[in-house]
């Protein structure tokens, strides 16, 4: 019998065929999204979910195996495979020892922006390749590759190095921008589609309790976090998709569209709030609008849809108190001031933190080297500070992570995987579960499953639908994707290609 059973399965295996190359690769991120909005608000979805729940394959137990959970990273994570060790994107921000300098994942000096005045953005600081990059190489640049977003790093990254355009939206001017990075000029269709100013007619709109202003920067301001943020990226990327021709050349294109204000309505109201059911609910509208267009376009059998989220989000605080669960909030810099508390008592005056966002410290090292103390012992001293704060619940120093010398529990593997030696903070820190910091309603950020656990869904010919409930990492996306499309997978691909469900 057990032969039999093997034999059956060795056939399975042999029979299970690699999907044909699709035209288009639809790659989406909806930003702040866990998994149990796919769950929660089932019965609700009429469009774009339910197409994808119920035509998808559909990975019900996807995993970020990285530290910190949030936009930058698990953008980066996702065409590319790579962890933040590998592909340098430690956080949304960092301090660059080398520039001296705060930097942003996407920040470059370098560059110019277009459709707005000031700096630029780039890929720059992605140590490691895309999907997309790997397609150009192929096939000499036939590939069109592009990213659209609200945020320049959602943008951007997924993108990649080589893309022929990202596009994300300026709230100071009310319109799509893009960088010098990619061109001289915006092009043509995206000056027009900016000229008719889309945001302004979200002015003065309701949805649920809540009223869109009236006109200019207050608009704009508010587009983040009202379910119209997503309404725009779509208009954007159906924009995109005529006039770039996408999924209409003799080699195959990358598409990529972030939805953002999923995250924006989330850390203003929590995972439960009416808020945040009215935008999930919304986007399961949005979605639909792209799939048909993209059906009119390119035809949805040609079309490779591969749609994630790029971290979750934790309970607000008010939510964990009225289900008796744990958690609170700490006002955003206490870890930081307790260290710089104890540093200045130990070792004299000085502003010996450099920088500090979400759960990172960065020490200022010339202060360290200058009064030629030991850096590895004011680490020490600086943990242990962090650690009598109330709620913290981990502390990790450059040096213990540099030598390999933390806990590998689920928690431990997670920061090192997020460690970067050139990049990453001399302190990391991590509250308690349900534990934050900050003053927004609620946040993300942590190892744990609220944080980590996101959906992975691929839709397209040659991928059987269904509901697959074998442990998988967001990782294995990429390395997905470079065995479909029959290029190499990016350079720091770490995952599985995952061929269970190939039909
Ligand atoms: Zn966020």
């Amino acid at each position: 019998m057990k032969k039999i059973a093997l034999f059956l399965l060795a056939v399975t295996a042999l029979m299970a065929a690699t999907p044909p190359k699709p035209k288009l690769v639809l790659a989406i991120v909806i930003d702040q999204f866990r998994y149990d909005y796919l769950t929660r608000f089932r019965a609700e979805y009429t469009a774009g979910f339910n197409r994808l729940l119920t035509r998808g394959a559909v990975f019900n137990d996807a995993r970020y195996v990285h530290f910190p959970t949030v936009t930058a990273v698990g953008h980066s994570t996702f065409l590319t495979g790579a962890t933040p060790s590998i592909s340098g994107i430690v956080g949304n921000d960092w301090y660059d020892r080398e520039e001296q300098k705060h930097v942003t994942s996407v920040s470059d000096s370098g560059t110019k922006l277009l459709g707005d005045t000031g700096d630029g953005s780039s890929p720059h600081r992605l140590l490691v390749d895309t999907i997309g990059d790997e397609l150009k190489m192929s096939d000499h640049n036939k590939s069109h590759v592009v990213g659209i977003s609200l945020k320049d790093r959602a943008a951007i990254l997924p993108a990649g190095h080589s893309a022929d355009a990202a596009y994300w939206f300026d709230p100071k001017v009310g319109n799509f921008v893009s960088s010098t990075y990619y061109f001289a000029d915006l092009p043509g269709w995206v000056k027009d589609f900016n000229s008719a100013h889309p945001a302004d007619k979200f002015a003065g709109v309701k949805w649920l309790s809540h009223t869109m202003p009236q006109s200019g920067k207050p608009l704009y301001d508010a587009i983040d976090a009202s379910p119209f943020g997503n309404e725009l990226v779509e208009a954007f990327a159906e924009r995109a998709l005529q006039a770039e021709q996408l999924g209409k050349h003799d080699a195959t294109d990358v598409l990529t569209v972030s939805f953002s204000s999923n995250d924006y309505v989330g850390h203003a109201h929590g995972p439960y709030s009416d808020e945040e059911h009215e935008v999930t609910v919304r986007t399961d509208k949005v979605l639909e609008r792209l799939f048909q267009a993209v059906e009119s376009s390119v035809g949805l059998d040609n079309v490779l849809v591969v749609l994630t989220g790029d971290h979750g989000v934790a309970p607000s605080a008010e939510e964990d108190k009225l289900n008796h669960m744990p958690g609170g909030r700490l006002p955003g810099d206490t870890v930081k001031n307790a260290v710089n508390a104890a540093l200045v008592s130990k070792y004299g005056d000085g502003n010996w933190v450099k920088g500090s966002w979400d759960l990172s410290i960065y020490l200022d090292r010339d202060l360290i080297e200058s009064k030629h103390l030991d850096a590895a012992e004011v680490r020490r001293t600086a943990a242990r500070a962090a650690f009598g704060v109330q709620h913290v619940f981990r502390v990790y120093t450059y040096d213990q992570m540099l030598a390999g010398a933390i806990s590998l529990d689920d928690v431990g593997r997670r920061v090192t995987n997020g460690f970067n030696e050139r990049r990453s903070p001399d302190l990391t820190f991590l509250p308690e579960p349900y534990w934050m910091f900050g003053s927004s309603t609620t946040t993300h950020g942590t190892t744990f499953s609220y944080d980590n656990h996101v959906p992975v869904i691929f839709m397209g010919s040659g991928i059987r639908p269904g509901r697959y409930s074998e442990s998988i990492i967001v990782n294995d996306i990429a390395p997905t994707l470079a065995s479909i499309l029959d290029v190499e997978a990016p350079s720091g691909s770490v995952g599985r290609i995952l061929s269970e469900m190939f039909q």
